[in-house]
């Protein structure tokens, strides 16, 4: 599931010891975002989560990994037929790894 935890960290844009948001992805950190300026770190973490994903996936992994590329919302409601456990925290997942790559693109700098 997507989780989203709090930690001190020195931020690079403001240069001050700041409490951050800290957003995962299952167990791979996606975001951090300072809560001072909020400046935010993007990771895109597509890959990894793919490759993360395949491990806890048994069944088919090349054929849901082509699935989950082209259409990844559908992917996730498809999930409960091969999935037993827990859809909506997978979903979550989905989305934070999503935007991590949509990050990368259009965020950066500033
Ligand atoms: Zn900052």
């Amino acid at each position: 599931m997507s989780t989203v935890r709090h930690a001190e960290l020195t931020c690079s844009r403001c240069g001050t010891d700041t409490v951050h948001e800290v957003v995962y992805a299952g167990r791979l950190l996606a975001e951090v975002t300072c809560t001072a300026c909020g400046r935010t770190y993007g990771r895109d973490v597509r890959a990894d989560y793919l490759a993360d994903l395949r491990q806890r996936l048994v069944t088919k992994p090349k054929r849901m990994l082509r699935r989950l590329r082209k259409d990844p919302l559908r992917f996730a409601s498809s999930l409960p037929r091969t999935v037993p456990a827990k859809p909506l925290e997978l979903l979550s997942e989905i989305r934070v790894v999503w935007h991590s790559g949509k990050n990368r693109r259009t965020r950066g700098e500033h």
